[in-house]
């Protein structure tokens, strides 16, 4: 406030502005004022606002934290988890680890293993031990450095085996993909048995077992075995000697018996001595086999291997029993496998002994129907033939829980009380012992009520080499006409000619071949079993009729006897003794078939109509035979020829009207005489020319042009197939069906 009062107009004034230029002042301070704190209230806001956002943020790092922190808590409890388990399974693995110890060292077993570098690891006391100290064992070395310690050490008892070839054969046997366990004996006599094998990672786990204790009770066993083998051995040389002894002496029984008999004797002496002859007959038969049997269980049975005729040998034994199967009326029937040789090298005596035995066995235990041998052979890479036999019988059988036993001695399979068959019960035991002896088995099988098969299978080796055509037999016969009342002998000799090339009609007797022939049926081959057409007059008979009708066709008979026909007025053109062998058979065929060609004709009589003729040249049996089943049925004269040369001579003979040619035999090839066949046909200057297909192996290309351009048609490539085989002949047989009856030339040579 100024001091000058109102009464002043300049005060006046002065006061006024004052008052103007305050209000001013005032004014405008409270502009400001009014500014500042508009200024202040936003600063606040924003304040506020930040303050806000702060606390969120604040808030949300607390949240946050707190998350975390739970999560640590729960990590750390997991964490802890995870420890006890982990210490758990670690006391569990040292447990376990302590008993797999515990146990390894137990056991008295030497056990060690060695890693992927065959470095030890780890072995056990026992392994340890098996060194004797003699060598300090240390996890680190080599299989290899523990194996020569084994030698090196005098650890194991060389047995004057050098010491590195014992190493070098330890070492090689790791290289093996099965490491074969080892016994080795050890310098103190223990025997330890070495197995080693391979683990995971290529471990190599060792174990060497202490079989010294099995080892001894083995020596034992066996020292006991030679021992009773010895007894066993001493009581049937004893037993062998004894049947000896008495065989001397009841030989002069039987022997003095038989002369007995011849004298003049009342009824009733000659009833004794015929009694006291027969009875010592059946005993000397027992001791026989008691002596056999001995003689083999004492070892005292030797073979004496020798060349003999083994068809020979079984049709031997046939015959002696023909006279009990004839009484019995059972057919004998052998079948002697075709392409085997008869000529072998064993035992003769023992052989017939066997056959004997099983065969007797099967006409004693049969009293209808049928017995038969057959042997069958495959040869063998050395030459020797793997032979199989079996005689079969149509007779009582034997029930499945008998067949066990009756190989072994004294053994039947009919109760003791109520015996019905006779015998000793050995024959089967000694059988076996020879076969055993002749390198062989033996085996049966039956069916009660129906019958029974024995078998036995052996090696043999032929007596002479056998040649190539050993068994062949080509005879210029070409149809034949069988009759045989007994279905098995029937077909095996069907089965035979065949084989041979003869085209077969199988009848069941004389009558029937007869009424067939009568009928217009041709044939060059007749073989009739007389055996069964009764008496001597019936006989006759048939003869005299089979001959009107066929009087150019051979004619054989056949039969256990010859029939008595005075010398002069036999038809036939021989006699086949039964059971036919096939040897004779051949020998003659072949010596009709020479007969006739010397005479200069065939027996032949014409071909039927339509028939073409074939003729096959192969060198090898089977393929023949393959040859044979791939035309059956076919109607055609087939011819075999064996070689290339044969194949000549045979189109020579036969001028056939279609030639299967095989082209690798030896000595003259397909194509040779292929060439040689053109060269006569254009010689003889008739524009013939017979079709000829090759067969052939090699369907080589270039192969095809050597083979046509030798004079061949066609040619087939070996496997053949049957279509293929038969395509030719029929269209052959096509081509001339329809043309009449037969104006076909005869099959012999021409001017033969
Ligand atoms: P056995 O001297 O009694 O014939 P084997 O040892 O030869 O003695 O035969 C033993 C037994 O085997 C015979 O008693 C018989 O019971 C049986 N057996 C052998 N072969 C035949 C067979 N072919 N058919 C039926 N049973 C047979």
């Amino acid at each position: 406030m100024s001091p000058e009062g109102p009464s002043d107009p300049g005060a006046k004034v002065n006061i006024a502005d004052k008052l103007v230029r305050e209000r001013r002042a005032r004014l405008a301070a409270e502009r400001l004022l009014e500014q500042k704190s508009r200024e202040l209230v936003a600063a606040n806001g924003r304040l506020a606002e930040h303050a806000r956002s702060l606390s969120d943020l604040v808030d949300g790092q607390r949240q946050d934290l707190h998350a975390a922190r739970s999560r640590a808590a729960a990590l750390q409890g997991r964490n802890n988890e995870i420890e006890s388990d982990l210490e758990r399974a670690l006391a569990a693995a040292r447990q376990a680890q302590r008993r797999l110890w515990q146990a390894l060292e137990t056991m008295r077993d030497g056990f060690a293993v060695f890693d992927g570098d065959q470095k030890l690891i780890i072995a056990n006391g026992a392994f340890v031990a098996l060194f004797q100290g003699r060598f300090a064992l240390r996890a680190g070395q080599t299989y290899d450095e523990v194996v020569r310690a084994f030698a090196r050490d005098g650890i194991i008892d060389l047995d004057g085996c050098d010491e590195h070839d014992w190493h070098h054969e330890m070492a090689a046997r790791l290289l093996q993909p099965e490491i074969a366990p080892r016994v080795v004996r050890l310098a103190d006599g223990r025997f330890l048995r070495l197995s080693d094998r391979r683990g995971e990672g290529g471990d190599l786990v060792c174990l060497a077992t202490d079989i010294s204790e099995s080892m001894a009770r083995e020596a034992e066993l066996e020292e006991a075995r030679t021992r009773a083998e010895a007894a066993s051995r001493a009581k049937s040389a004893f037993l062998a000697n004894m049947s000896h002894e008495i065989r001397t002496p009841m030989n002069g029984v039987v022997g003095m018996a038989d002369l007995l008999c011849a004298t003049d004797l009342t009824e009733e002496q000659r009833l004794f001595a015929e009694t006291i002859r027969t009875s010592g007959e059946a005993l000397l038969t027992i001791i026989n086999d008691v002596l056999d049997y001995s003689k083999a269980e004492a070892e005292k049975l030797r073979l004496c291997p020798q060349p003999f005729d083994l068809e020979r040998c079984l049709h031997e034994v046939m015959l002696l029993l023909s006279p009990r199967a004839r009484e019995k009326g059972i057919s004998l029937a052998v079948d002697f496998d075709l392409f085997l040789p008869t000529r072998f090298v064993a035992d003769p005596g023992r052989m017939r002994q066997v056959l004997t035995n099983l065969l007797g066995n099967a006409v004693k235990f049969t009293a209808a129907g049928h017995v038969l041998a057959r042997v069958v052979g495959l040869e063998r890479g050395d030459g020797r033939f793997d032979m199989h036999f079996s005689i079969e019988d149509t007779g009582i059988g034997i029930a499945a829980e008998d067949l066990d036993r009756i190989f072994a001695e004294f053994s039947q399979v009919e109760d003791q009380s109520d015996r019905k068959y006779e015998g000793t019960g050995l024959g089967l035991a000694i059988t076996r012992q020879l076969v055993a002896l002749m390198g062989g088995e033996i085996w049966v099988d039956s069916e009660p009520g129906r019958g029974s098969c024995f078998g036995f299978r052996i090696t043999l080796a032929p007596a002479e080499p056998v040649a190539a055509e050993g068994s062949d037999c080509p005879v210029a016969l070409k149809r034949a006409v069988i009759a045989d009342g007994a279905l098995v002998s029937r077909s095996i000799l069907a089965r035979q000619l065949e084989t041979i090339g003869l085209q077969v009609r199988a009848l069941r007797s004389g009558a029937e071949a007869a009424g067939h022939l009568a009928g217009g049926a041709i044939c060059d081959l007749l073989i009739i079993d007389l055996d069964g057409e009764g008496g001597g007059s019936t006989v006759a008979d048939l003869v005299v009729r089979l001959r009107a009708l066929r009087p150019e066709a051979a004619l054989l008979v056949a039969g256990t006897s010859p029939p008595l026909v005075p010398p002069g007025e036999d038809l036939t053109d021989g006699f086949l003794q039964k059971p036919i062998l096939r040897s004779d058979l051949f020998r003659k065929l072949q010596d009709l078939s020479r007969g006739l060609a010397a005479a200069g004709g065939q027996p032949a009589a014409p071909p039927a109509a339509g028939r073409l003729r074939v003729l096959a040249a192969d060198d090898n049996r089977t393929n023949r035979l393959v040859f044979r089943k791939m035309v059956e049925g076919l109607d055609i004269d087939l011819a075999f020829a064996a070689s290339g040369r044969e194949a000549v001579d045979l189109w020579e003979r036969l001028r056939p009207d279609l030639i299967y040619m095989d082209i690798s035999m030896p000595e003259m090839d397909g194509r040779q005489a292929a060439q040689a066949i053109r060269a006569r046909e254009a010689a003889e200057g008739l524009g013939a020319h017979v079709p000829m297909i090759a067969m052939t192996a090699h369907a080589l290309e270039g192969d095809a042009e050597r083979i046509l351009s030798a004079g061949l048609d066609r040619y087939l490539a070996k496997p053949l197939k049957r279509a293929e085989v038969a395509r030719p002949i029929e269209e052959l047989l096509a081509a001339v069906a329809p043309i009449g009856p037969p104006v076909d030339p005869p099959l012999n040579p021409p001017g033969g």
